[in-house]
């Protein structure tokens, strides 16, 4: 579609889903989310096939975009634009061009591609030139349709080239009608569509990053800590039905085959790696592991690489993904990123610290300080981590380990000899001393079971076991349902039972089955249930959120 719509001769078959002929979206994954998923993927693994299929791309990208001659570069007419102008109809014409901007500039960064970068610079230069012919007023209204991150991708190409052109035309993307509040501490985000937004405050991340503008880091920490406390559910995962629907901290009503989608936990992770940055805070990575372990964890599946949009979390519904040829959705194209970076934030570095974020079997390679850390853990399966230490000398060194919110104590030792301090849940254990090759440590972290209540309604409850959401299992459903729209249609959920908890002891009316890990059974219900945690569930319905009744003190036996 790059090429018919430059005027070249095709003869491709093309792709279908978001990226067929008469879908208006055409070019966001095979010209973006494509490019940036195998730079990512060339940085984590080295992997030589995929930058060589990826370059290519660039190769011929760079054709279609001489062909259009303006700098411009896209799968669809240069038209649409002037239906965004004209207010006209239109889907998201910058949202897409964001893709195939940040996918150009991943492509200079990770694989060094610098045909990408005077790519990525041409269509930046278009983008000026169109954005900058409009008043501010026309711009606000412009900004009325979707456009993804072109803040976050212009102030990108601004850092890494110095020309401040590229930081001006990122700036017009400011929507005022949103930042204004924001700034003003007033969360107005009812009514917004969620994954419209979140792009917009990385943007205001990265301005504060570049410029030193305390009002945009006040934006971006404001919304997180909004969309965390009052607007996300037990896994992190925020919006229903692509939207927040409701005043903060209401969410017992908006449970639904549509709650949540998986790019808005995309772009939230995004969005906190930068908080993290400006001030490592433990909180940020307890939402962060919450995100990975259960929005991430299961939305992709493992027997075939498919990609969910919503992952529902209402009771009785089921996953759906994606086809492999008829889908490429917007949580295609974020999921191919994702999975293409779960190396991502494991660890931070400060000049003379490490922050150990997540405990995932993995390895770090610290050149500048001659060091390598070698993490091994089947975490979640393992409660605790190994940390090894390599390398060419004894280095003075922070070592901060995360002791996340849901630690039921703890314990660590520093090759074999038993610390006596440890940390409250939700902060960093410093470790701080002269680091030798071959010094070890060894991080015991015990999970318990506990309940998340909905903000708004404490009969409404999820179970989970350390940082897992648990879901109950139940029947399978037809193959043929696990493949195809965005998600199960409302009404199509089957009946979950009520629980029975005493009111002293919520999480008494689940155990751990002996026999399998991370396995647990209910105890005393009408009807025997057997929970996993929620990444587990593939082809099955499921239940995360329960309807929990009281035992009444004449049930349960206890005199009051
Ligand atoms: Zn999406």
């Amino acid at each position: 579609m790059f090429r018919v719509n430059a005027g070249l001769h095709s003869s491709a078959q093309p792709l279908g889903g978001w990226e067929a002929p008469d879908c208006e979206l055409r070019g966001h994954y095979a010209g973006g989310h494509y490019l940036s998923a195998c730079a990512l993927m060339y940085a984590s693994r080295g992997d030589e096939d995929l930058k060589k299929n990826a370059d290519t791309v660039v190769a011929e990208l760079g054709k279609c975009q001489a062909a259009l001659k303006s700098g411009y570069l896209s799968a669809f007419p240069i038209e649409f634009f002037d239906r965004l102008r004209e207010r006209q109809e239109v889907w998201a014409p910058f949202y897409t061009i964001h893709k195939i901007m940040a996918g150009l500039l991943d492509m200079y960064i990770y694989c060094g591609n610098e045909q990408a970068l005077d790519m990525v610079q041409k269509m930046a230069g278009w983008a000026a030139d169109y954005t900058g012919s409009l008043s501010y007023e026309h711009m606000q209204r412009v900004l009325g349709t979707e456009y993804g991150g072109m803040g976050e991708v212009l102030s990108n190409l601004y850092a890494i080239t110095g020309n401040s052109y590229y930081l001006e035309a990122a700036q017009r993307f400011d929507k005022k009608a949103f930042f204004d509040p924001l700034a003003a501490h007033r969360d107005e985000l009812k009514g917004l569509h969620v994954n419209t937004h979140i792009p917009q405050v990385i943007a205001a991340a990265r301005y504060y990053e570049l410029t030193g503008e305390c009002r945009y880091r006040d934006i971006a920490e404001y919304f997180w800590e909004e969309v965390m406390s009052e607007r996300s559910y037990c896994t992190g995962g925020t919006s229903n039905r692509e939207s927040w629907n409701t005043d903060p901290g209401k969410l017992s009503t908006e449970l639904g085959p549509s709650s949540t989608e998986c790019c808005c936990a995309y772009n939230m992770m995004k969005l906190t790696r930068h908080l993290f940055g400006w001030s490592p805070d433990a909180r940020l990575m307890d939402y962060y592991e919450r995100l990975v372990f259960n929005h991430r964890l299961g939305t992709i599946n493992p027997e075939d690489g498919m990609m969910m949009y919503y992952l529902p979390l209402a009771s009785g519904y089921w996953k759906t993904f994606g086809k492999p040829f008829e889908s490429f959705w917007c949580c295609t194209g974020t999921g191919s990123e994702e999975y293409a970076k779960l190396t991502d934030t494991i660890y931070f570095h400060g000049d003379d610290s490490l922050f150990v974020n997540l405990y995932i079997d993995s390895q770090l390679d610290w050149p500048e300080k001659g060091l390598r850390f070698k993490q091994e853990t089947r975490f979640p399966e393992e409660q605790g981590t190994t940390i090894s230490v390599s390398g060419k000398s004894p280095t003075q060194l922070a070592v901060n380990l995360r002791i996340p919110y849901w630690a039921k104590g703890g314990s660590v030792k520093v090759n074999g000899t038993a610390i006596p301090a440890f940390s409250s849940p939700s902060s960093y254990l410093t470790l701080t001393r002269v680091w030798n090759p071959g010094d070890k440590i060894e991080l015991s972290l015990p999970m318990g079971l506990h309940m998340q209540s909905m903000p708004d309604d404490q009969t409404i409850q999820a179970a989970m076991y350390g940082p897992l959401v648990l879901a109950g299992r139940f029947e399978p459903v037809a193959k043929e349902m696990s493949y195809g729209p965005y998600g199960p249609k409302s009404g199509e959920q089957r009946n979950v039972p009520d629980i029975t908890a005493d009111a002293s002891k919520p999480t008494g009316w689940i155990e751990p089955d002996p026999k399998q890990s991370l396995t647990f059974q209910s105890v005393g219900q009408s009807q025997p249930l057997t929970l996993v945690p929620l990444y587990k569930v593939i082809h099955e319905r499921y239940a995360v959120y329960w309807k929990v009744n009281e035992k009444s003190a004449l049930m349960s036996g206890h005199v009051v």
